[in-house]
């Protein structure tokens, strides 16, 4: 074991986005490579804005990527008492205060402070006064040293130094007595001992207030990792418009959660021009120094292409398990039809995804298949019924169906016929796949078994035109 201690806090406002995902997997890796120790923690101090239901669907992708925590869940709203206690710590040593201001008046100086050019920040009306009216307040912590300055060496963006007059006194509490972000997140982070914090870089102007604070409450400060955020094809923040942003739309879309791993680790992380990276490879690899400092852009086609690697390298047993839903969405019965393994070799060649993979698999499984208008135009002709009676009878007379009995029944066919190998097994094809794209001939016949390419056979001789 290291001494690393890193963590994932997600806000439970949603669903677990690509970009979350991604912090998440950044943190799991240097956790694992380093022998540290990773912690999850779910934020869910804004009671108005978490939900159960984001909590669960936060989990529930965690665990489809396979990011197990070391430690935690955690759940901020389980840890009050210690938040107050901290505010309380603060308020005594007067490094925090009472604010009675109204949002109102606030608004309306942050609107005068904008049309006269000025940064909008508190004024400090609060900041010394020394009755406790009975109305409604939040408490801010009281910022050390205006004249000051926070400085902090980031592992991504490198020296950063701001004035503390950038700042203002931050609430620390609400009125309603729930404690904010920036104050928690400190608490929490120093409490549960992390060494380190890696999060997106939106999170990048809070970190000089959050060094504030942990020096106001005695901690020691850790060190940050601000990971660059992930763009759309056109250099604008990821959003909707690119496609789906929630890592489980992947799931449902058919994405392999390998596929999804190598995919995520690539946006903003490289090592050499290598793309495809097993957990494995990527824990023995992964360093906060390789990770880029510019935005990642993300690309569907990639993650495409990954997918497809997976699928291709996946053992079908593993497919297998994974493809059953797909199939039960797509009314796939796969009882009594062709042996699910052999099919899903059949098609690991030609699926991107296991939504395709389902749909490749479904003229398997059907009574009968569903021609495609061009096949049927093209094979169910009656110049086609000789051919067909011919297969019928070469089929139903070849004892094994594996390539070194079936050739030579084709081969017959073929030779009886005079016609070439392509004009019999095209039609033959179309018989028994109605037009679906399938593998080669003779794995076809061997996997639909003789009795169905009999019943496929028939069905075609009745359908001809
Ligand atoms: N809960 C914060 C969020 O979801 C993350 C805070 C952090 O990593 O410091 O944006």
């Amino acid at each position: 074991m290291s001494d690393l201690r890193v963590r994932f806090a997600p806000s439970p406002t949603g669903y677990l986005h690509i970009g979350g995902a991604r912090t998440a997997l950044f943190n799991y890796l240097l956790a694992k490579k380093e022998q540290g120790t990773y912690v999850l923690r779910i934020e869910d101090t804004d009671v108005e804005r978490s939900t159960q239901e984001s909590v669960d669907a936060i989990l529930d992708a965690m665990n489809w990527l396979g990011l197990s925590c070391d430690e935690g869940p955690f759940y901020q709203t389980e840890r009050f008492d210690l938040y107050r206690l901290k505010v309380q710590q603060l308020l005594d040593e007067g490094k925090a205060y009472r604010c009675y201001c109204l949002p109102e008046d606030l608004d309306a100086k942050r609107e005068e402070a904008m049309k006269q050019g000025r940064k909008p920040k508190y004024d400090g009306t609060c900041r010394n006064r020394q009755d406790q009216p009975d109305a409604p307040f939040v408490v801010r912590f009281a910022l050390p040293d205006p004249n000051g300055e926070v400085c902090f060496v980031d592992r991504i963006k490198g020296p950063i130094t701001v004035r503390n007059e950038e700042l203002d006194d931050l609430i620390i509490q609400r009125t309603d007595g729930t404690p904010t972000y920036n104050f928690v997140v400190v608490i929490d982070d120093a409490e549960m001992g992390m060494t380190l914090v890696i999060r997106g870089d939106d999170h990048i102007n809070n970190t000089p207030r959050q060094i504030h604070l942990y020096r106001a409450l005695g901690y020691e400060v850790p060190q940050f990792a601000h990971v660059p955020m992930i763009l759309g094809a056109d250099k604008k923040r990821l959003s909707k418009r690119h496609g789906a942003t929630s890592v489980m739309d992947y799931k449902e879309q058919g994405f392999l959660p390998e596929a999804m791993i190598n995919y995520l680790v690539r946006l903003g992380w490289s090592h050499g021009d290598e793309e495809i990276f097993s957990m494995d490879e990527l824990i023995e690899k992964f360093t906060i120094d390789a990770v880029g400092r510019s935005a990642g852009v993300f690309n569907p086609e990639k993650l495409l292409w990954l997918n497809s690697h997976y699928i291709k390298a996946s053992d079908p047993a593993t497919l297998a398990k994974l493809l059953l839903p797909f199939l039960a969405k797509q009314g796939i019965d796969t009882t009594g039809g062709p042996d699910v393994l052999a099919v899903i070799k059949g098609l690991q060649e030609r699926s991107s995804t296991l939504v395709q993979m389902a749909e490749g698999a479904a003229f398997y499984y059907a009574e009968q298949p569903e021609f495609d208008v061009k096949a049927a135009a093209k094979f169910l002709i009656e110049e086609n019924r000789n051919l067909f009676n011919e297969l019928k009878t070469a089929l139903e007379a070849c004892s094994r169906y594996d390539e070194t009995n079936l050739e030579p029944a084709l081969n017959s066919v073929i030779q009886k016929l005079g016609l070439k190998f392509g004009k019999v097994a095209q039609p033959l094809r179309a018989a028994l796949t109605g037009g679906a794209p399938s593998p080669g001939i003779y794995e076809l016949l061997e996997v639909l078994g003789k009795e169905r390419v009999i019943k496929r056979i028939d069905n075609a001789l009745n359908r001809l035109k």
